[in-house]
């Protein structure tokens, strides 16, 4: 059960990396968010929806507790937050906040693999994901846990290689650090409760779940639409990328050529239009997608 009488809640990160973005799917959901002289509280108000803003770290927990219905935190924080207890449920990726948490070390150190840590300190944020990995590869070293400047570790003579959080690499470049190895690929999801709301919002939190992922499905999809050959329709189809069946209308006065619309769930590039145009495809539009359901 939802601990507040009457109102869902949805655990976002307060500020930082994924606080904008977060706001931006639950607006797009059609929640409308309202900032309050609370600033812990954001309230929705056409739904009996609350805005739960805290710190990512704590996004697991208050969601695998039912404090919170929803949350939305990067895979990296909620495998960290792995302790054998009840946990979070993973409703999906949200296709925002990527990362990489990845094994990194100055040029200086041999690395074969992770064997080459066998019996060396490695400095992270994410003891609970390394130990995991570590232990997986069968590999025994000392894990130094740090809360943040990770990357200072190797020069500190702290330790002799990181785990860290990695998404364009600049940072490792500027600490004299190159990336050896993969620990974790991770992106923004989408959590809920691993127990239900009260009864009376049941149906509310899975339209909202619904309409996040249409949300989530439209992003980067896009609408075309063109004119084919009847001849060449299941080449063209075939191009199409990501695409269903495609609907197929005729041409008045054509019964040669038909209209063909579809919905595209990769990206549309000039070279998929070429390629269209070469197999016989005239007056081709691509429209981006305001909602998908
Ligand atoms: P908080 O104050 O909420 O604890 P934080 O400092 O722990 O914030 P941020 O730096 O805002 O966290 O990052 C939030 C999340 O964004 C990360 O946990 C990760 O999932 C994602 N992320 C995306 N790119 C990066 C990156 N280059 N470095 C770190 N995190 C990234
Ligand atoms: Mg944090």
């Amino acid at each position: 059960m939802s601990t507040v009488q009457g109102r869902l809640r949805i655990a976002v990160q307060k500020s930082g990396r994924l606080a904008e973005r977060s706001l931006d799917l639950v607006r797009d959901a059609g929640l409308r968010v309202v900032k309050g002289n609370n600033d812990l509280l954001y309230r929705v108000e056409n739904y009996p929806i609350d805005l739960l803003r805290v710190r990512d770290d704590d996004i697991p927990t208050f969601v695998a507790d039912g404090v919170c219905d929803l949350g939305i935190v990067g895979e990296n924080v909620l495998e960290e937050g792995r302790n054998g207890g009840p946990m979070a449920e993973v409703v999906m990726p949200l296709g925002f906040g990527r990362c990489t948490l990845k094994i990194a070390a100055p040029p200086a150190l041999d690395y074969a693999g992770p064997a080459s840590l066998q019996g060396l300190r490695v400095a992270t944020s994410y003891p609970r994901v390394l130990r995991r990995w570590l232990e997986a590869e069968g590999v025994q070293a000392d894990i130094v846990t740090m809360r943040g400047a990770v990357e200072v570790a190797p020069r500190l003579k702290l330790a002799q290689a990181i785990c860290d959080l990695v998404s364009t690499g600049a940072t490792l470049e500027a600490n004299g650090l190159a990336a050896r190895d993969t620990v974790l690929d991770s992106q923004a999801v989408l959590i809920r409760a691993p127990t239900a709301p009260e009864p009376a919002l049941a149906e509310l939190l899975d339209s909202i779940v619904e309409r996040m992922a249409g949300v989530v499905a439209s992003q980067g999809a896009k609408y075309v639409m063109l004119n084919a050959p009847r001849s060449a329709l299941d080449e063209i189809a075939a191009i199409l990328p990501g695409a269903g069946a495609p609907t197929v209308m005729p041409l008045s006065g054509r019964d040669d050529a038909v209209a063909v619309h579809a919905v595209c769930q990769e990206a549309v590039f000039w070279e998929t239009l070429e390629r269209l145009k070469a197999a016989g495809a005239s007056a081709i539009l691509v429209l981006p997608i305001e909602k998908m359901m």
